[in-house]
């Protein structure tokens, strides 16, 4: 398996987010889950456990989505953070976060585990966003988190459409890999600059092994010099930039049932 072959499906949402319960006999509780749907998710928190929602946060709520950390590679390595996010005593990773404190919140502590989690590997390597959906609820992490991670507000942007149209400029540049100059076929979404006019369209291999040469020896790359346009452009933005595949949807929500974290060990 070569560098970032298999590591990233582009485009997909994969996110652990964190719940905060409102209802005033349960107020400071906190939950928290995976989705790929945050907005779908967190009304099947409130409607209960009948209409999907998790056993834990049924008829406790309402709940409020107050933030979400996404641009997971893959289903499976949100679903490990999740579980290290849930269980930080239990994963080796997180030995040096130490146990809630006396006096500490639930939310506080779970910040301060987010917190640590972003900046510890293998965390600290991934083109992750950290979004606060309830701005209102945002406070500073700490330790604060590796500067390629962005700090965003409000709902994730909707999913990107699955084909965007090529740019009629210069189709036979656009179908062809800037890097290794071989066809982009169909079934593969090319990688694009978020930079304007950019030229860039490469595959991801490619501009992963581009990147990662600075770097060698990690799988994943976090930013590098476009070839394109010689900008300075982060990994997880060119991910963002791909197009989604709803069609798979489907069997990711399996996935967001709570029994699923309890199989997957860091
Ligand atoms: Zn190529
Ligand atoms: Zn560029």
């Amino acid at each position: 398996m070569g560098p970032a072959r298999g590591a990233a499906r582009p485009g997909r949402f994969f996110g652990v987010y964190l719940l905060y319960c409102l209802n005033p006999r349960h107020r400071g509780r906190v939950y928290v889950g995976f989705t790929v749907n945050p907005t779908r998710r967190v009304q099947q928190h409130n409607a209960g456990r009948k209409k999907g929602g998790a056993w834990r946060t049924s008829g406790r709520g309402p709940w409020e989505m107050v933030l979400i950390v996404h641009g997971f590679p893959s289903a499976v390595a949100a679903l490990r953070f999740e579980w290290a996010w849930q269980h930080p005593q239990a994963s080796r990773r997180l030995a040096h976060v130490g146990p809630r404190m006396r006096g500490e919140a639930a939310f506080a502590f779970h910040l301060r585990v987010l917190a640590h989690m972003l900046s510890t590997l293998p965390w600290a390597r991934l083109p992750l966003t950290l979004r606060w959906m309830r701005p209102d609820f945002h406070c500073d992490l700490c330790p604060a988190p590796p500067p390629h991670v962005p700090l965003t507000f409000g709902p994730p942007p909707p999913p990107a459409p699955r084909r965007r149209a090529l740019p009629s400029a210069n189709q036979d540049a656009k179908t062809r890999c800037t890097l290794c100059a071989r066809t982009l076929q169909d079934e593969e979404e090319p990688l694009c600059c978020p930079h304007p006019g950019c030229p860039l369209s490469a595959h991801m291999i490619c501009l992963a092994e581009e990147f990662l040469q600075e770097e060698p020896g990690q799988l994943l790359p976090l930013e590098g010099q476009c070839p394109g346009c010689k900008n300075s452009v982060l990994w997880g933005d060119l991910i963002r930039l791909c197009g989604t595949g709803a069609e798979e949807e489907e069997e990711d929500l399996e996935l967001e049932e709570e029994h699923w974290t309890d199989l997957l060990e860091t």
